[in-house]
C-alpha cells in the first residue's frame, strides 16, 4: 500500500514538472487578482414630500419633465442610496377618491425621471398614494420598479405594504421600512375605501407602534442598518407633538436607527436620541405650495451608515423657488440653519453650523 503510494506520488510529480517544464522560461510577470475590501460605509440622502401633479405637472409641461430636479439632481445622485416620500402616484388610470378634495395624480414617465435623479427608495405611505384609487396605486408600484425604485410601505395587501426594502451596498445591508398616520381614513360615508392595506385589499402601511415594533424585530437582524419612515405630525406645526417623540423613541429602543419624518409641509427638528436620531419633519422638497416662505423651504439630510451606527449627520437648507428646489448659500442658508439649531435645541439636540450646512 505504501510503495503504491510513493509511486503515485512520484508519478504526480514527474507529471507536474511535465506540465510547467514548457512554461518555467516564460518571463511574463503574474497578476494578482486585486481584492476589494467593502468599506462597509453607506451613504444616505434623504428628502421630505416630492409631489409631481398639480402645478408642478405644468410646470413640467412648459419647462421639460427635468424641471423639478435640474438644481438638485447632482447632491440626489451624489449618494448611496437617496430616499424620499412620494407625495402623488404616477399613472394615467383611476379616478379620484370619492370625498378627499385635494387628489394627486402625476405623469407615468415622471418614476424614470425620479429614477434619472438619484431616488433609490420611495415611501408610498402617505396620505395621496391612493388618491386616484387602486389601480393608479398599483401603477405606481410597477412603475417604481420597473424604473429601479424600490417602493415602501405600500403594497398590493398588507404583507406586501409592510414588508420592509433591503438594500446591499458596500458590504453593508440597509432596511427601510414606511407607514402612515393616514391609513384609516375615508373621505365619504358612501365608497369606505381607506387607505389602509388589508390582507385582501391594496394601500398603505398603518402607523401602529405595535406593528412597527414587530416589523422592526423581524427586520434588525437582517440588517445592519435600519430605518424607519412615518409620514406623521400636524400640518404647519413647527413642533413634534409628545406623542410622536415617545413613538420615535420608542422606535429606536424597539431597533430603528433612523426615524426619517414628514408631512407637516414644514420643516421640524432633529432630535438625537441614543445612538439613533429622529428627523421629525424635512419639510417639502418638490412641492407647489407658494402660499408661505415656510411651505417652500425644505432640509436635505446627508450621512453614513455603519456597522457601527450613524455617523457624519449634516443638514442642507433647501428652498422651493417655482416648485423647484436648491440648496441655499449664504445669507439665506445662514438664517434657516439658525432656525433649525433652534428646533433642535427645543428637541434637547445641540448641532453646529459649517458653512452653508448643520452638523448634527
Ligand atoms: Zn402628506
Amino acid at each position: 500500500m505504501r510503495k503504491l503510494f510513493v509511486g503515485l506520488v512520484l508519478v504526480g510529480l514527474i507529471i507536474g514538472l511535465a506540465w510547467t517544464w514548457p512554461f518555467e522560461e516564460e518571463t511574463t510577470p503574474t497578476i494578482s487578482p486585486q481584492i476589494v475590501e467593502p468599506t462597509y460605509k453607506v451613504s444616505l440622502t434623504a428628502v421630505g414630500d416630492v409631489m409631481l401633479a398639480r402645478k408642478v405637472e405644468r410646470l413640467i409641461q412648459s419647462q421639460g419633465p427635468d424641471y423639478p430636479f435640474v438644481k438638485v439632481r447632482d447632491k440626489l445622485k451624489a449618494a448611496d442610496i437617496t430616499f424620499g416620500n412620494l407625495e402623488s402616484p404616477l399613472s394615467e388610470r383611476g379616478t379620484p377618491l370619492p370625498g378627499k378634495g385635494i387628489c394627486f395624480r402625476a405623469r407615468p414617465e415622471m418614476s424614470q425621471k425620479l429614477q434619472d435623479s438619484g431616488f433609490d427608495v420611495l415611501s408610498v405611505a402617505n396620505n395621496h398614494a391612493v388618491d386616484y384609487d387602486t389601480d393608479a396605486f398599483l401603477d405606481t408600484l410597477e412603475l417604481l420598479r420597473s424604473s429601479q425604485i424600490q417602493p415602501v410601505g405600500g403594497g398590493q395587501n398588507i404583507d406586501e405594504a409592510r414588508r420592509p426594502v433591503i438594500i446591499e451596498k458596500n458590504g453593508l445591508k440597509v432596511g427601510f421600512l414606511a407607514y402612515t398616520i393616514f391609513a384609516d381614513i375615508y373621505y365619504d360615508a358612501r365608497y369606505r375605501r381607506t387607505f389602509r392595506a388589508t390582507e385582501t385589499v391594496s394601500g398603505v402601511a398603518p402607523l401602529e407602534q405595535e406593528l412597527i415594533l414587530e416589523d422592526l424585530a423581524e427586520l434588525r437582524p437582517q440588517v445592519d442598518v435600519a430605518i424607519v419612515s412615518l409620514h406623521w405630525g400636524t400640518e404647519y406645526s413647527k413642533s413634534p407633538q409628545t406623542a410622536q417623540r415617545e413613538l420615535g423613541q420608542a422606535l429606536i429602543d424597539g431597533g430603528a436607527d433612523l426615524i426619517i419624518g414628514h408631512h407637516p409641509h414644514i420643516i421640524q427638528g432633529f432630535e438625537r436620541y441614543k445612538d439613533g436620531l429622529i428627523a421629525y419633519s424635512l419639510g417639502n422638497f418638490i412641492f407647489d405650495q407658494n402660499q408661505h416662505v415656510f411651505t417652500r423651504q425644505g432640509l436635505i439630510l446627508d450621512l453614513n451608515l455603519t456597522r457601527e451606527g450613524l455617523q457624519d449627520l449634516q443638514v442642507w437648507p433647501v428652498f422651493i423657488k417655482e416648485s423647484q428646489p436648491y440648496v441655499m448659500e449664504g445669507e439665506e442658508a445662514q438664517e434657516l440653519l439658525q432656525t433649525v439649531q433652534n428646533l433642535n435645541r427645543n428637541l434637547g439636540t445641540e448641532s453646529q453650523i459649517v458653512d452653508n450646512h448643520l452638523v448634527l
